[in-house]
C-alpha cells in the first residue's frame, strides 16, 4: 500500500494575513507526517506527528495559540482514533497542555476510556508525568487582543463563524502501508465560547472517524452544526454507499448547510488511497502528500498547487 497523509489547519474566512503562515504550516505538517509513514512507521504515529507540529505552531488554534473561552482561559479539545481495531482516545475542556492529540493518545492507550474531560483529564495528564504550563504560555498577545476585541461582541457564534473569527482547528488523516487508516484533531474550540463547552472535535463520529473497512476523516467547521449531523461518521456512511471520498465529503457538507446552516471542511482518506480536502467555508489551509507529489491549497475551488516532493527536501 502505497502511503498517504492529507492535513487541514481549519475551515474558515482565513484572512489574507494568516493564509500564507497557515499554509506553510500545513506544509511542514504533512512533510512531517509523510517522513513517519516512509520510514515504516504507523498511519496512528504519522497523524499524531502531524498534529503535534501543528499544535507547537501558533498560527493555529490549537495547543500554542488557542483561542480563549469568555473567562479568558484556554480549554483544549482532541481526538485520536485508529481503523484497525476502532482503539479511540480524546480529552476535552483539557487546560494548560502543550500536546493534546498526545494527551488524547495516552487515554486510547493506558485507559479503559475513550474520553477524559477537564480536570479529570488534567489529572490524568499529571499522572503520565505530562508537563503542565501556565496558561499565558499558550496564548499569543494577537489573541489575546482579538478576544479583548470580542469578548463584548454579541452576535452569535454561527453568524460570525464565516466572518472574521479565527478558528484554526488542527487534522491529520493517514494510510500507511500496511494497510491501515487514522485520524486526529485538535482544537481550541471557538473564541469567547462559555466555559465548559464542548465543540465536535473530540466527539468520536463527528470530529473524526477511523475504520479500516470504510476510511478516516478529520473535521474541522462549527461545531454544534457539526455535532448535529455527526459530520465524520456520515461521509464514511456515504463512502460505504459507493460514493469517492471527494463527493462523500462534498454531499455531507453540503447536507450540513442545507439542514442546520453550518460551514465547514472535512480531509479524507479511503483505504485504497482515494483522499480528499473539502470545504464551503470561504477558505481551509490543507495539504496532501501522496506518491512523492505535494498538494495543497487555502482557496475555495479546486484550485491546488502540486509539487514533486524532491523539491521541497
Ligand atoms: N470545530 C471546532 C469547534 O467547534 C472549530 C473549528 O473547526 O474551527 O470546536
Amino acid at each position: 500500500m502505497k502511503p498517504v497523509i492529507v492535513v487541514h489547519g481549519g475551515a474558515w474566512a482565513i484572512p489574507d494575513a494568516l493564509a500564507e503562515a497557515s499554509v506553510a504550516g500545513v506544509k511542514a505538517a504533512a512533510l512531517a507526517g509523510i517522513g513517519v509513514l516512509k520510514r515504516g512507521g504507523r498511519a496512528l504515529d504519522a497523524v499524531e506527528d502531524a498534529v503535534r507540529k501543528m499544535e507547537d505552531d501558533s498560527v493555529f488554534d490549537a495547543g500554542h495559540g488557542a483561542v480563549l473561552n469568555t473567562d479568558g482561559e484556554v480549554e483544549l479539545d482532541a481526538i485520536i482514533m485508529e481503523g484497525e481495531t476502532l482503539a479511540a482516545g480524546a480529552v476535552s475542556s483539557v487546560r494548560n497542555i502543550a500536546n493534546p492529540v498526545s494527551l488524547a493518545r495516552a487515554v486510547m492507550e493506558k485507559t479503559d476510556h475513550v474520553m477524559l474531560t477537564s480536570q479529570g483529564a488534567n489529572l490524568f495528564a499529571e499522572s503520565m508525568g505530562i508537563p503542565t504550563l501556565p496558561t499565558d504560555s499558550l496564548v499569543t498577545e494577537k489573541e489575546r487582543k482579538e478576544w479583548e476585541h470580542y469578548k463584548n461582541y454579541s452576535a452569535g457564534v454561527e453568524e460570525l463563524f464565516n466572518s472574521q473569527w479565527g478558528n484554526d482547528t488542527v487534522g491529520a488523516v493517514a494510510l500507511d502501508s500496511f494497510g491501515n487508516v487514522a485520524c486526529a484533531t485538535s482544537t481550541g474550540g471557538i473564541r469567547n465560547k462559555m466555559v465548559g463547552r464542548v465543540g465536535d472535535s473530540p466527539v468520536i463520529g463527528s470530529g473524526g472517524y477511523a475504520d479500516n473497512r470504510s476510511g478516516a476523516v478529520s473535521c474541522t467547521g462549527h461545531g454544534e452544526s457539526i455535532l448535529k449531523v455527526t459530520l465524520a461518521r456520515l461521509i464514511l456512511f456515504h463512502m460505504d454507499q459507493g460514493r469517492t471520498a471527494s463527493d462523500a465529503a462534498g454531499f455531507s457538507l453540503r447536507y450540513m448547510g442545507e439542514r442546520v446552516k453550518g460551514g465547514g471542511g472535512a480531509i479524507v482518506v479511503s483505504p485504497t488511497g482515494d483522499w480528499t480536502a473539502t470545504f464551503t467555508t470561504e477558505r481551509m489551509a490543507w495539504a496532501a502528500i501522496q506518491e512523492d507529489l505535494l498538494y495543497y491549497g487555502v482557496h475555495q475551488s479546486n484550485m491546488h498547487t502540486r509539487v514533486r516532493l524532491s523539491v521541497f527536501i
